[in-house]
């Protein structure tokens, strides 16, 4: 199995045991990709496809609390 990247220069060449490689770069290209941070332990979450001035919310898995993009507890 071949695979050459659309949006960059990586190839990757092998079997499908080894084809999550491939899945792993591809999410380097997602878009609207963001990092929230939780402001009150300061544990970070990948959120995708989240704008991050939207109001949604968020549960932090470290302290449990309910946070919006910016990291703070949403009341
Ligand atoms: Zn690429
Ligand atoms: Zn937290």
């Amino acid at each position: 199995m071949k695979y050459q990247c659309k949006t960059c220069n990586f190839h990757w060449e092998g079997t499908s045991q080894t084809f999550d490689e491939v899945r792993d770069h591809e999410k380097t290209h997602l878009k609207n990709k963001t990092t929230v941070r939780c402001k009150v332990c300061n544990a970070s979450k990948s959120m995708i496809d989240v704008e991050h001035n939207s109001d949604e919310k968020w549960e932090c898995q470290n302290c449990g609390n309910i946070l919006d993009m910016q990291g703070l507890i949403s009341s």
